[in-house]
């Protein structure tokens, strides 16, 4: 098999629909979004270790609407695209950052997924007929943004594990498994 083929079928994974269980509502009500977390599983599973990033200059604040963005290079089996991620960040009640690492990991993360979908992996990848039905005027609204939950604590991006725990317990708001109150961790 050559490199050409090797390329083509890793794409072929990556491209792949995603299951509907993985799809969550969007927090604006318009449809639904795939968690980065399961982008991420997908493009370990699919590359391995035939992918890399790399961040490309520094992380840029925008202060007043409170967003960290960078851009990123990812490479699989020696082909790049650049991606460019968005995240919000929480401040305390002095105005200052909270947890500056995890929102520049979250733009990061972002950042990833934007590159893959030069690569053709599709953002809210619905099955290719579900999404024609979707209208394009829904796809404008800041599917960036909408598209992470981070713990409203510490901003600290939640995995698919605490995603699937939120729902299990029908929990309203993003609580990493740390940052979860007590008297929620039980089912009702
Ligand atoms: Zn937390």
């Amino acid at each position: 098999m050559d490199h050409n083929d090797t390329f083509r079928e890793l794409m072929n994974k990556l491209r792949a629909p995603f299951p509907k269980e993985v799809q969550q509502p969007r927090s604006d009500g318009h449809g639904t979004y795939i968690p980065i977390a399961y982008y991420l599983e997908r493009l370990n599973e699919a590359a391995g270790q035939h992918w890399s990033h790399e961040r490309v200059g520094e992380p840029v604040f925008y202060d007043q609407d409170r967003l960290v963005h960078t851009v990123v290079k990812v490479t699989i089996l020696g082909r790049s695209h650049h991606g460019e991620g968005f995240s919000k960040y929480q401040v305390d009640t002095s105005g200052k950052m909270i947890n500056r690492h995890y929102a520049i990991r979250s733009a990061t993360k972002d950042a990833i997924r934007d590159a893959l979908t030069f690569f053709g992996m599709k953002q809210d990848s619905l099955s290719t007929d579900k999404r024609k039905e979707v209208n394009p005027k829904i796809t404008k609204v800041d599917p960036q943004l909408n598209s992470e939950r981070t713990c409203i604590k510490c901003n600290k991006e939640l995995s698919i594990e605490e995603i699937e725990n939120l729902l299990n317990l029908q929990i309203k708001f993003d609580y990493c498994t740390e940052h979860l109150p007590k008297h929620l961790r039980k089912k009702k």
